[in-house]
C-alpha cells in the first residue's frame, strides 16, 4: 500500500505538443487537423474539393478523414454556405471535441 510510483511514471496521454497528426477513427489514416473549417459560399460546390480536410463529428465522436466527408447545406440556400459534413450523420464537423 502506500505511495508505490509505477515504473512508467508521471501521466500517461496529454496531447503532447503541436504537430501531432490524429488518426481517422474509421480507417486510421493519419489527418491533419486543419487550424479552422470554413464555409463556403459557391452556387458550384463541385469546384471544391475536399482532399486533405478533415473534421471532427460531435456526433459520431470520430475523427474523420476527407473519404469520410462531404459538403452538407445545412441551410439549402442556392450558395451554401457549405460546411464540411459527416458522410454517415451529416453532422457539420469541428475541429476538435
Ligand atoms: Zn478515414
Ligand atoms: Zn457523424
Amino acid at each position: 500500500m502506500g505511495f508505490l510510483k509505477n515504473l512508467f511514471g508521471g501521466k500517461k496521454g496529454g496531447s503532447g505538443g503541436g504537430g501531432t497528426p490524429w488518426k481517422c477513427g474509421q480507417c486510421s489514416a493519419t489527418i491533419q487537423m486543419p487550424p479552422r473549417l470554413m464555409s463556403i459560399i459557391s452556387t458550384d460546390i463541385n469546384r471544391f474539393a475536399l482532399g486533405g480536410l478533415a473534421g471532427y463529428c460531435p456526433s459520431c465522436n470520430t475523427y474523420l478523414c476527407s473519404k469520410h466527408l462531404e459538403f452538407i447545406n445545412p441551410s439549402n440556400g442556392e450558395a451554401g454556405p457549405w460546411m464540411v459534413g459527416c458522410k454517415r450523420c451529416r453532422t457539420a464537423v469541428t475541429t476538435g471535441p
